[in-house]
């Protein structure tokens, strides 16, 4: 999945629970069970990328999930445990980057990397984009409702 996406997700999880312990936990076991299903991201092309492309790709990518979650839940979830939550739903990813961005093909990021493989599930556009439009619409509706 987008980095985005995995935020807005966190973001909903932690407007969902009562103790934002649950929701850290809940915001990590999100990433796997949300890239298992077919998806389409930014990581599709990398080959073809510089360092700084992949860089500047995958921090618009994730400042723009934590945006988007920021901004459709940040007045209901205190803004550390929000910005938390939203980081841990996307950690998985942030352990990674090394192994891209400074070619440190060892433990821990080399495991990280072979695990995110393992569990993701790649489709292209536009199906592998439609669930996680599905997801931001959910995270609109749920924002107004919760
Ligand atoms: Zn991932």
């Amino acid at each position: 999945m987008l980095a985005a996406t995995h935020a807005v997700v966190g973001a909903m999880i932690a407007a969902s629970v009562s103790r934002p312990e649950l929701g850290y936990m809940a915001a990590v076991v999100s990433h796997p069970v949300l890239d298992f299903f077919p998806h389409w991201d930014l990581h599709t092309r990398y080959s073809q990328r510089t360092k700084m492309a992949i860089l500047s790709t995958s921090l618009t990518d994730a400042a723009i999930g934590m945006g988007i979650g920021w901004w459709l839940f940040g007045s209901q979830v205190e803004t550390t445990t929000l910005f938390i939550t939203m980081f841990l739903a996307q950690i998985f990813d942030w352990f990674e980057a090394p192994f891209h961005l400074f070619d440190w093909h060892f433990a821990p990021f080399i495991n990280i990397k072979r695990l995110q493989s393992w569990w993701h599930t790649k489709l292209g556009l536009p199906w592998g984009l439609v669930p996680q439009m599905a997801i931001f619409a959910l995270a609109i509706y749920f924002a107004q409702v919760n």
